[in-house]
């Protein structure tokens, strides 16, 4: 769960990093107060899920009361598209209302997971600032990764060499290093899986800022941080993946129109490829789980027939602990719910799947069968 970057630096503030002064509002009115209270001048900064907001120009520069007002009528109430949202993007409900800082240099910190290294690790790079992707394709050495042992924890000598790579002057390695340590007792702490700063900053009066503030929260840990669940913002999310996740559905949203009903993750990313492969795309990764009921099923294809995009339907179930009648039932239940009549490819195999094809076969549904996912999917190519 992502949350927004004025949560994210007061998070930032309890842990002792420090950020700008600042304030979120919702209006024009509130910005121009919150900027004469900075001292006539401010940064407004769209509040949203998304990074990319400077070059999208979802983060202003105002030099005066007047002109925040006249930019926040600008930027509230739109949709914010940057490189890292979908072509509608998403929308700017609030504002932080931030005091100019006085930048002498941008870095770059952020703390992960590495599955490969199995448990965090922390990236520092001097390039801050700019697009990090961009210096990890073209210099990948200026970004310094550091694996921490998460037994043993941060070790000291790890967050001096991270203050280090980050290029600050030698006065400010102390305190790079104090920030560090922070950060990684807050990632901690807080069961995330991303906290990244673009940029952390060294001012002109020699102090180390937080000026950007990213924290994603491992869903799955959500269960013991009530208070983190609370700044969830469903106006952010796509709406059929929050649906999804409220029914405990893993569905993630692609751009193609195939919309894909498959258990077990595994087999939906071979699912994906094998329709790739025939010259189709997904409309959507979706693992239904092993113990659906057809009502979760139901659920499951209603969310599939929701999105615009879906032209056809692929059900590829692998029978075990999910029976194929189950499986069957739910999918009737949901095109009945739906009143869809969108054409559908069945590859079912296991537990039940005659009874299953019997059920599909006497629905009256545009049913196709195929009894590899090959053929299902040359079977949802040929129907493009
Ligand atoms: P994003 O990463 O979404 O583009 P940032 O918060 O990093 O958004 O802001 C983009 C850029 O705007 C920063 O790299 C920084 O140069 C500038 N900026 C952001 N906040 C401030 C601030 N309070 N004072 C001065 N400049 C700022
Ligand atoms: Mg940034």
């Amino acid at each position: 769960m992502k949350i927004h970057e004025y949560q994210a630096k007061e998070i930032f503030a309890r842990y002792g990093v420090k950020i700008p002064r600042g304030k979120v509002v919702r209006t024009p009115q509130e910005a121009s107060r919150a900027t004469e209270e900075l001292g006539g001048q401010s940064v407004l900064k769209s509040q949203v899920h998304a990074g990319g907001r400077g070059n999208a120009g979802g983060v202003k520069v105002v030099r005066s009361p007047k002109e925040a007002e006249d930019a926040a009528q600008q930027m509230l109430g739109k949709n914010l598209i940057t490189r890292q949202t979908d072509a509608k993007g998403v929308p700017v409900n609030e504002l932080l209302v931030e005091g100019l800082a006085d930048i002498a240099q941008e870095t770059y910190l952020a703390i992960t997971i590495d599955s490969s290294h199995r448990g965090p690790v922390i990236l520092a790079s001097a390039q801050g600032g700019m697009d990090i992707e961009e210096v990890a394709a073209a210099n990948p050495d200026d970004i310094h990764t550091e694996p921490v042992d998460s037994t043993l924890g941060l070790m000291p000598f790890q967050s001096r060499r991270l203050a280090a790579k980050l290029g600050f002057s030698p006065e400010l390695a102390r305190p790079a290093a104090q920030a560090i340590h922070a950060l990684y007792r807050l990632f901690v702490e807080n069961d995330c899986s991303l906290v990244e700063i673009n940029p952390l900053i060294a001012t002109g009066d020699g102090e180390i800022v937080a000026l950007d503030a990213k924290i994603t929260v491992e869903d799955d840990s959500l269960f013991r941080h009530a208070d983190l669940y609370e700044l969830r913002d469903v106006s952010q999310e796509d709406k059929l993946e929050a649906q999804a996740a409220d029914l405990d559905i893993s569905y993630v949203s692609l751009e193609g129109d195939v919309g894909c009903l498959v258990n077990g993750a595994g087999l939906a990313m071979a699912t994906l490829d094998a329709a790739k492969n025939a010259g189709a795309s997904a409309a959507n990764f979706l693992d239904v789980g092993g113990g659906a009921t057809d009502e979760k099923v139901a659920s499951a294809v209603e969310i599939i027939l929701s999105d615009p995009k879906v032209k056809q339907v692929l059900v590829n179930i692998f029978g075990g602990i999910l029976r194929c009648d189950i499986a069957a039932r739910g999918v009737i239940l949901a095109y009945k719910n739906k009143n869809s009549s969108l054409p559908l490819v069945v590859r079912m195999l296991g537990t039940n799947v005659d009874e299953g094809k019997a059920i599909l076969r006497d629905s009256g549904l545009n049913v196709t069968f195929a009894d590899t996912i090959a053929e299902a999917a040359q079977a949802i190519s040929a129907a493009r």
